[in-house]
């Protein structure tokens, strides 16, 4: 799958175009700390994107709860023995190869892919070296060559507890949301599946991070595992209620013969073998929903299958949905994974406890595990990618954000600074409880729509003569730009359908 330069290049420019508009517009500063030395990999969340990221964040709780998951939240840190039980210290590393001339050090994996489009995260050392050579990639500080070995390096960022107990700060939500299983059995009383998710932050000792939000060394995960037997993954009741929807599939065997994905529905997915069980599928649909209610467009998103030799050892199944960006072309966004009994068996293990759960026959079993892992910082950089592109013209910048997410839901605007205008549109801001209203009287009116238009707000409402006289405001569309007139009263009441559905005919 290797790109020309060209493309690449654009990419280059859109990234670069879409960081410093992102930083001048409040949405992601950094890296950080701006203000001493930066650190590649760490960046804030600013004014704006804070108050996105929360939104983004709570429709992701949401989906996940309406479809019956329960959520926690684990200490950050842990010692040692987790990690030495979750396979963390041993095999959590990256290949890292250094310039033979400047001596900087780069993930060779991800260089690869940068400078030559060839993905290479599954590739073995031997062949890393190999791509190396051969396409002649160079060191991105001094275009130096580089020393043609490879080293390995741990993504755990260690610290320490107390005054000398060694732990790590969590590299994966998931790990930690196991670990209380006794306690879910407790709670879902031993009736199989529990589910559960966690939101939380997590860390990775990325040797050299330089794809913005996608790659960073702190960042925020969003984890759901679904503990099931067995039996239950051929017959899940709630497979049914999804049955019909269609996905976007794209086989190992697919890719090996280059064609594209295929869209089709999740019922003939199981009968064609193409999804081994019922429960993995609904878990897939899961995901696919999950990103949909987030307003990623459907058309952008496709599910890739690992390849055998890609995925995890234990792992008996594992997807990604993709989605594709301006900015990076297809990005995976969320693995979704059968991680079989694996994790609990390893954790019963070390900690020397029963990690399991009596079915109704009285058997006792450990359960498998299917998980949905994703972030909140890739979606959310996702969104901000895919809105950018869409603005209009080159004098009017439009980030069409989906409606639920954006920051700043309603711009409320007095036509003049003057004739008790103002004081009429403060009186209106009163009644708009339910939103961020973002206030503003100075400059034309015109110049106003624009601002507001280039950070994403949806609609603006403007307070006029007319309104003193009528109680009556213009409501202005920012995708379509269109103006209706809208009794005060009736205010609250028609702007939520606008932010279901928008202005409708
Ligand atoms: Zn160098």
């Amino acid at each position: 799958m290797a790109e020309n330069k060209e493309s690449l290049n654009e990419k280059k420019e859109f990234q670069l175009e879409l960081a410093k508009y992102l930083a001048e517009k409040d949405f992601i500063y950094g890296p950080e700390p701006e203000l001493y030395s930066p650190m590649a990999g760490f960046y804030s969340y600013g004014l704006l994107g804070k108050a996105m990221k929360n939104n983004l964040e709570n429709t992701i709780r949401k989906v996940f709860i309406k479809n019956g998951f329960f959520e926690m939240e684990f200490p950050l840190i842990s010692p040692e023995i987790i990690w030495k039980a979750s396979g963390h210290l041993d095999g959590f590393n990256d290949p890292v190869i250094s310039c033979s001339k400047c001596n900087s050090s780069f993930r060779a994996d991800k260089l690869i892919e940068e400078q030559t489009g060839i993905a290479a995260d599954s590739f073995k050392d031997e062949q890393l070296i190999e791509t190396i050579k051969e396409k002649e990639v160079t060191c991105p500080s001094c275009k130096g060559r580089f020393n043609l070995e490879i080293k390995r390096h741990s993504l755990m960022m260690k610290t320490t507890i107390g005054r000398d107990i060694v732990a790590y700060n969590r590299p994966e939500t998931a790990t930690t949301t196991y670990l209380p299983f006794k306690r879910y059995a407790q709670f879902f009383r031993q009736k199989l599946p529990f589910t559960v998710f966690q939101i939380g932050k997590a860390f990775r000792n990325e040797i050299s991070p330089r794809q913005h939000l996608l790659r960073q060394r702190e960042f925020t995960q969003a984890e759901s595992q679904m503990f099931l037997s067995k039996e239950m993954k051929q017959n899940f009741e709630l497979f049914e209620d999804i049955k019909k929807i269609k996905l976007p599939l794209w086989t190992e065997e697919m890719q090996k013969t280059e064609k594209k994905w295929i869209e089709i529905t999740v019922e003939d997915a199981i009968k064609n073998k193409v999804l081994k069980n019922k429960a993995y599928a609904w878990n897939l649909w899961l995901s696919y929903e999950i990103l949909t209610s987030a307003g990623i467009p459907k058309d952008k998103i496709r599910f890739r299958q690992h390849w055998s030799d890609e995925k995890a050892f234990y792992s008996d199944d594992t997807w990604d949905l993709e989605i594709l960006l301006n900015s990076f072309g297809w990005v995976e966004m969320v693995g979704i994974s059968d991680r079989t009994n694996y994790d609990l068996n390893q954790h019963a293990k070390f900690s020397k406890q029963e990690l399991n759960v009596r079915l109704e026959n009285g058997e006792k079993i450990v359960p498998d595990v299917i998980e949905i892992a994703f972030g909140v910082d890739r979606p959310f950089y996702a969104l901000l990618d895919l809105a950018f592109f869409r603005r209009e013209d080159a004098q009017r910048t439009v980030l069409s954000l989906p409606y639920n997410i954006v920051p700043i839901q309603i711009g409320l605007l007095p036509l003049l600074k003057k004739d008790n205008l103002p004081e009429k549109a403060k009186e209106i801001m009163k009644e708009l409880d339910d939103y961020r209203v973002y206030y503003d009287e100075t400059a034309s009116i015109g110049k106003r729509y624009s601002r507001l238009d280039a950070i994403g707000v949806p609609f603006c409402i403007t307070v006029d003569h007319q309104t003193l006289e009528d109680n009556t405001v213009t409501i202005r569309e920012r995708d379509s730009l269109k103006q209706i007139r809208i009794k005060i009263s009736e205010l609250n009441e028609k702007l939520k359908s606008f932010f279901k559905d928008g202005f409708k005919e």
